[in-house]
Order: structure tokens, then C-alpha cells, then sequence
């Protein structure tokens, strides 16, 4: 990970808990966190897919994707595996905004009939700043070395639940 990222994550956690008028250590909503960036949630209902689609990407291979990145000009959409339980979707969204907050170019884009750009395809490097990223603006590192002080370790699991 390139040096001061993640001094930089910690920084953009507390900014983004400044805007939306939270405490340091409060849980961060991701869904909030989008609609602050702007960035649209899809339901996944919303796309209309035919139903042998919904079974393919729910069912067959509901566990070969998390969650998809579209992009049309500067706005940006992101579509949840509606098959994951709301916890793996909190932190799926969590880094999937982190790629768009910090500006990631994937390396491939695909481009739907009607403009949308696909997002696909990040580098390893930028994967793992968006693990990082994500993370760090679920839980802030002040709030995780609380939780890791304080007795019972309930209060950790709380904040990661919530
Ligand atoms: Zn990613």
C-alpha cells in the first residue's frame, strides 16, 4: 500500500463523519455515505432483468459478485447482490464507494447498450485500498482501539453489526 494511505483513510473516515455531523466514533451508514457522495443506489428489482437473469445472478452464481460499479459521465450508480445478507452488503457498499471516492480507474470498462459504464477489473493494489479504505470508514481506527479496551468484547461486535 502506497505510504500515508492509510494515515489518508483515517482522515477521509473522520471528514466523513464531520459532514454527515456524527460523532468520531459513531457507525458510519454506508447508505448515508452514498447519498453524501451523490452516488445512486440501484435496487436490484429496478433493472427489470428476465427472470432466468435474476436466478443466475442471485441463485447459480450468487456468490460470484457483490456488487457492481456503473458510472455515466459523473454520476455514479451501484447495484447490491440482493442475495447477501444486509452485513456483507453493508461492507460491500462501504468499498465500493471507497473505490469511488479515491478516484480508482478500473482497467477494463464495459459499456451497456444504453451508455452505462460497467466498472470492472481493479488492480490489485486498488483493491486492497478500497478493502482498507472501506474498512476504515465502517470502523474508525479510534473507535475499533475503544472496542478493543473495553470489556465485555460485545461492544465490538456492535459496532461492526450495526
Ligand atoms: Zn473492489
Amino acid at each position: 500500500m502506497r505510504r500515508g494511505f492509510k494515515a489518508l483513510a483515517e482522515r477521509n473516515s473522520a471528514a466523513a463523519r464531520r459532514d454527515l455531523h456524527l460523532i468520531a466514533t459513531a457507525p458510519l451508514d454506508p447508505w448515508a455515505f452514498a447519498a453524501h457522495l451523490k452516488v445512486v443506489i440501484l435496487d436490484f428489482a429496478s433493472l427489470a432483468l428476465n427472470e432466468d437473469a435474476v436466478t443466475q445472478l442471485t441463485v447459480t452464481d450468487g456468490e460470484s459478485w457483490s456488487a457492481m460499479t456503473l458510472r455515466d459521465h459523473d454520476q455514479y450508480a451501484i447495484v447490491l447482490n440482493p442475495a447477501h445478507a444486509l452485513t456483507r452488503r453493508r461492507s460491500d457498499l462501504m468499498h465500493e464507494l471507497a473505490h469511488v471516492q479515491l478516484g480508482h480507474t478500473p482497467s477494463r470498462v464495459e459499456v451497456s447498450k444504453t451508455g452505462f459504464m460497467l466498472l470492472g477489473d481493479f488492480s490489485d493494489e486498488q483493491e486492497q485500498e478500497a478493502d482498507w479504505h472501506g474498512a476504515a470508514l465502517l470502523v474508525p481506527r479510534e473507535a475499533s482501539c475503544r472496542c478493543a479496551r473495553s470489556k465485555p468484547p460485545l461492544e465490538k461486535s456492535r459496532i461492526f453489526m450495526a
